[in-house]
């Protein structure tokens, strides 16, 4: 969705993304951070500019990623749905793909506008799994002795249908964003019409003329990116939530009542020198777990059932969630963090690194909210462990943000150490979601 504002400083037009959260201007190259006390709160403009007497009617926009730990294993999508959030009947309960062509404002309340208020704050039920237990048709290849005659049998292709079926234990919703989209409808000659199409809706016009408004207390504020320490330019990405200062080498976490400070540190890299580098941040994590101890590495190792020879030092190295701090696509957030918490990288410095970071946009409550997720893929006792995740309760014990080395190439980003690697264009599609 693509969003049109002014400058707040010199009030040439700019045109956002839906996830940018930081406003560049083009023209007097002021940056700054957009944040919003709740919810953003988006309209879609009329099809007329001079329509009078419009009612803005609210949907919720809800989008992320979603993982689902099932009996066959763990399943990942992504959820992009826009859902009716005022009870008026004729009104469509969706927007369907309308909001992804059409010109969005930041909602403002003004003259002859009545913005209908949201029936409730939003249902995460909305977006979730509707049922406990899922039927799948399962197809098994086979094959089947058949007699051809007297004494000759052939072997036949056979294709078995089975049903099989899949409970759900746990659903976890990730870098997932709720907005507000209001789109336009106006009351003539006793008929609502849609203000973008100008079709008329089965609505009743009581329903909106009589419906509850809101005054619209919800402005967006624009924070300044220098760092509050030393008054340099911060380095951020567009959709950053922890920017940093190379200047006097700090982290700082980017909240609506402004810049908070924030740890970090990074690993250096045993790797030699080759190629261009860059640092891609990581939440690591320490954790205490229902039932189980996960302190040591070897904790995990035995709880994860991993086929791999239990050294005497991993009774005393502590073990850790390497969680993604950057938006990536499901499958490759899922990946990275199984394959870097088994890796569990070591040694940690101060001192950020004169190199490129990947933004950090993925905030530590979001990452940690994905730790049942791993653990169910990272474990060999599916069986059993998926059943308890219900009566499991996983906390942050300490956390912090840690930046580790790649090298990156034409397509890739590469971590020698631990010879891990990912798709650059990952990262990409990642900052979309
Ligand atoms: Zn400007
Ligand atoms: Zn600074």
């Amino acid at each position: 969705m693509r969003i049109e504002h002014e400058c707040p400083q010199c009030g040439a037009p700019v045109v956002l993304d839906e996830t940018d959260r930081l406003l560049s201007c083009g023209f007097c190259k002021t940056k700054l951070f957009i944040q919003a006390a709740d919810h953003f709160r988006y309209s879609i403009l009329p099809h007329d500019p001079f329509l009078e007497d419009v009612f803005y009617v609210p949907y919720w926009r809800y989008r992320g990623m979603h993982f689902l730990c099932k009996t066959g294993g763990v399943e990942n999508g992504l959820i992009d749905k826009t859902f009716l959030a005022a009870d008026i009947p004729g009104i469509p309960q969706s927007l369907g793909l309308r909001a992804q062509s059409l010109k969005l404002t930041f909602a403002r309340p003004g003259k002859n506008t009545h913005f209908l208020k949201p029936a409730g704050a939003f249902d995460l039920s909305l977006a979730a799994a509707k049922n406990t237990v899922e039927y799948d048709l399962v197809r098994t290849e086979d094959t089947r002795i058949v007699r051809t005659s007297e004494d000759d049998y052939d072997i036949v292709p056979e294709v078995r249908l089975e049903i099989r079926e899949e409970h759900i234990y746990h659903e976890t919703f990730l870098a997932d964003t709720v907005s507000i989209i209001y789109a336009p409808y106006y009351v003539r000659s006793n008929k609502v019409y849609d203000g973008v199409t100008d079709d008329a809706t089965g609505s009743e016009p009581g329903r909106v003329l009589g419906a509850e408004t809101t005054e619209g207390a919800w402005k967006v504020s624009f924070l300044p990116t220098i760092c509050p320490n030393c008054g340099w330019d911060t380095i951020s990405g567009r959709d950053s939530c922890i920017v940093f200062c190379a200047k006097c080498d700090r982290a700082w976490r980017v909240t609506e009542k402004g810049l908070f400070p924030s740890e970090f540190s990074r690993l250096a890299s045993n790797a030699p020198h080759g190629g261009p580098r860059v640092y891609l941040p990581f939440w690591r994590v320490s954790v205490t777990m229902t039932g189980t101890r996960l302190d040591s590495y070897a904790d995990f190792i035995r709880f994860a059932n991993l086929p791999r020879a239990l050294q005497p030092s991993w009774e005393d190295k502590p073990f850790y969630f390497w969680l993604p701090a950057f938006k990536t696509t499901p499958s490759v957030f899922l990946r990275t963090a199984k394959q870097l918490t088994i890796a569990s990288p070591e040694g940690a410095g101060p001192a950020l690194p004169p190199v490129a970071i990947i933004p950090v946009n993925l905030p530590l409550d979001d990452a940690f909210s994905a730790t049942k997720t791993v653990i169910s893929d990272l474990t060999m006792r599916k069986k059993t462990f998926l059943p308890t995740l219900p009566d499991i309760t996983i906390a942050v014990r300490e956390a912090s943000l840690v930046l580790l080395p790649f090298i990156e190439n034409n397509q890739e980003l590469v971590q020698p150490d631990i010879n891990f690697s990912l798709f650059k264009n990952t990262l990409k599609v990642g900052g979309n979601i």
